[in-house]
């Protein structure tokens, strides 16, 4: 078995691999590759897969699939596969960190000291506790944010059009999410569906106040409508792991905006998610010897 690894994996993993056959990182040897290993950086594009003769399988390490053209891959009797239950604690924590670190001013204050100053009387912060956390969509990861915000004292509600009932949240609306969380966090896939559903009409049924937190996928969200939002205080702030694209485009409002807290998609990037995701690529390799 020839494999690529073309994305980053944990460091174990091509000496982990060498039982299968030879392992190689050098895309210039795609040609060659039966297996290829991907995460978000690679795009399995028609051109890809053209490229790439004797490709049979493709693993993206992660959870979404939006980077793989699956039809390309069908129509060249390419299996694709992920590793959708390994990520889910990493990108919770995420969440977690991002929700934390915004009322509680942890940059700012962060900064401030760096730069000599004590802003005690100035860095007023407020508490988790007690607030209303919508989810928006309760699978995987959105379970483990809110077992979490459960532990905060945090009111969990969610809205998934796939989800009727949930132990860590009551299940509402998408109307009544908007209209009464403090906090929103978002857990979709990238569908035709869910892409840009959170435009200008939607926010504006927001809270005002509220503060965004996203882990999904970026371009669920309308980023001008956002910037807008941001610009007036309708959104007080939004915590994001991910953009259109990576990285974001030197015009992305969101660069600009304030009370932005960005992170460059390290949501699954925690040393023992990539371990997890090594573990599944071996199982399933050992399953097709
Ligand atoms: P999942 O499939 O377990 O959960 C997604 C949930 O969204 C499902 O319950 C589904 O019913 C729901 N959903 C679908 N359409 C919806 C809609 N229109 N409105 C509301 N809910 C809807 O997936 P998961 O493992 O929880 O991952 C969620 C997403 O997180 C992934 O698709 C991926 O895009 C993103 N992700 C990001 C990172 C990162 O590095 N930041 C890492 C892993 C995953």
């Amino acid at each position: 078995m020839k494999i690529l690894i073309a994305d980053a994996f944990d460091k174990s993993l091509p000496q982990r691999l060498q039982q299968f056959g030879e392992v190689f990182e050098d895309m210039a040897r795609l040609n060659e590759a039966e297996v290829l290993l991907i995460r978000s950086k690679t795009k399995v594009t028609p051109e890809l897969v053209a490229k790439a003769p004797n490709l049979k399988l493709v693993i993206r390490g992660g959870v979404g699939l939006d980077n793989v053209d699956k039809e390309a891959c069908k129509a060249r009797g390419i299996t694709v596969m992920n590793t959708p239950e390994a990520s889910s604690v990493a990108v919770a924590e995420l969440a977690m960190a991002l929700m934390l670190a915004i009322p509680n001013r942890i940059v700012e204050a962060h900064v401030s000291m760096k730069e000599g100053k004590w802003l005690k009387k100035e860095l007023k912060r407020t508490e988790l506790y007690q607030k209303t956390l919508g989810l928006l969509g309760i699978g995987r990861i959105g379970s483990e944010v809110a077992k979490r915000a459960a532990a905060f004292g945090m009111k969990v509600i969610a809205y998934d059009p796939f989800i009727k009932e949930h132990p860590a949240a009551k299940l509402v609306s998408l109307e009544e999410l908007l209209a009464n969380s403090d906090y929103i966090s978002f857990h979709t896939p990238l569908t035709d569906e869910t892409k840009g559903m959170v435009n200008e009409a939607l926010i504006a049924k927001m809270k005002k106040g509220v503060i965004l937190i996203n882990t999904g996928r970026a371009k669920v969200i309308d980023e001008s409508a956002l910037a807008k939002a941001l610009v007036s205080g309708h959104v007080a702030a939004y915590g994001t792991d991910v953009w259109y694209s990576d990285p974001p485009a030197a015009d992305c409002p969101l660069l600009t905006a304030p009370n932005v807290l960005g992170t460059p998609h390290i949501g699954a990037s925690s040393k023992e998610n990539l371990l997890r995701i090594g573990d599944i690529v071996v199982d399933i390799l050992s399953k097709r010897r």
